[in-house]
């Protein structure tokens, strides 16, 4: 696999753990053990059992007619937007949630920028019974107000972080000093493929099983497991990484994620990483950031909250690097017009991540015989608000 992380934790040029020596002992003891308990037999099983009658998995892999054609292709959608939870992110707190229990621990932790990532978080610490702490900055809890209230009618702490600009990065800052003094009871859920060795590693096979779907479906549906592209929006990059992963070394398929532009790549209000970032070290990890020349991490910006990310996780900035991930971007207008135009072509509202994915059909050539998978990450319904307020429909 010329795509794997290897025993350094890295990806090419990319990854490692770059964590203060406080946090080591946590991190080195998921490092020794993540790979072991996930391959063992009982883990996977319970894993698959909950994803498939918990989560909803397998999701469908669902073609688009009116979609189709519009846009001269085969078009296939894949419904991560019906898994419980409205999104991708739970197939990874299913995951880390077994892990966790596993190795002993009775405490969860989570960061939270928009409150998917928490309400997914505070989902299954419900389902295992365990007590489950969300730092979220102040700011976003004031923005986000519903995804608050549903993690604590999930029974989760949501604590507000109060330092820098009272968002996800102070979050995070805040999640690993709760990590730091207790590392021994407490497991801290990263979500999304980003954060010190093995994070990127470990969520990226949890999400993986979304490629491991397609591939299946595709078969059924076409005779051969291989599209000739996959598309997926690009935050930290979970929901990439699990829809390209079994498909990384097939090179004949183009993989393509999309970033958000924002207002603009030049416009100083974008979250377009691979286009403005350089090499840098982003919450544990060395990977491509937006940075100013003197390495301050400058503010993203996305209508998306879920794109809202100064960096990508190390996989993606190798698949950039070695060129294997081909990256474009879409506009705020751009995306809202896709999520418009699925809503009413095919009667699907996506989350506003996932309508910058469908944005990027209108930048590929495509002929009548391609066959594209697009990876439809979430639902639209969280996002109801920021339609409205945009209002072109
Ligand atoms: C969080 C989120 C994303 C972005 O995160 P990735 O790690 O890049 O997948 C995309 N889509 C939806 C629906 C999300 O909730």
């Amino acid at each position: 696999m010329k795509y794997e992380v290897d025993e350094r934790g890295y990806y090419g040029n990319f990854g490692g753990a770059y964590i203060p020596e406080m946090l080591y002992p946590n991190v080195e003891e998921l490092r020794m053990q993540y790979l072991e308990i996930i391959r063992e037999p009982v883990f996977q099983k319970e894993f698959t059992d909950l994803l498939r009658n918990y989560v909803g998995r397998p999701t469908s892999l669902y073609h688009a007619a009116r979609l189709s054609e519009k846009y001269k292709a085969k078009i296939y959608l894949k419904r991560e937007d019906l898994c419980h939870t409205g999104a991708h992110k739970i197939n990874n707190t299913i995951g880390q949630i077994l892990l966790a229990r596993r190795l002993g621990k009775q405490k969860i932790i989570a960061e939270t920028g928009a409150g998917q990532h928490g309400v997914a978080t505070a989902t299954v610490c419900a389902l295992m019974g365990m007590e489950c702490v969300v730092y979220m900055g102040k700011l976003d809890m004031e923005r986000q107000r519903p995804n608050v209230e549903r993690m604590r009618i999930l029974g989760a702490q949501v604590v507000p972080a109060l330092s820098g600009n009272m968002t996800l990065k102070d979050a995070t800052n805040e999640a690993m000093r709760h990590w730091i003094n207790h590392p021994a009871d407490t497991h801290y859920i990263i979500g999304s493929v980003v954060g010190p060795h093995p994070y990127p590693h470990m969520v990226t096979l949890f999400q993986s099983v979304i490629s491991e779907e397609i591939r299946k479906q595709l078969v059924s549906e076409i005779g051969q497991p291989n599209p000739d592209y996959v598309v997926a929006c690009v935050g930290g990059g979970s929901n990439a990484a699990g829809a390209f992963y079994h498909y990384l070394d097939e090179e004949h398929v183009a993989l393509i994620g999309v970033e958000a532009a924002g207002k603009g790549v030049d416009s100083g209000e974008s979250a377009a990483t691979t286009a403005l970032g350089k090499p840098g070290v982003l919450h544990g990890s060395k990977t491509l950031l937006m940075q100013t020349h003197d390495g301050q991490v400058i503010e993203p910006y996305s209508i998306s909250a879920g794109l809202d990310y100064p960096g990508i996780g190390p996989l993606h900035a190798h698949l950039f690097d070695t060129g294997r991930v081909q990256f474009v971007n879409a506009t705020d207008d751009e995306a809202m017009h896709a999520g418009i135009e699925l809503a009413r072509t095919e009667g699907i509202i996506p989350a506003i991540e996932s309508a910058h994915a469908i944005a990027a059909l209108s930048k590929l050539e495509l002929t009548e015989e391609d066959v594209v998978v697009i990876n439809l990450s979430g639902r639209g319904d969280k996002d109801l608000e920021t339609y409205i307020r945009w209002g072109k429909y």
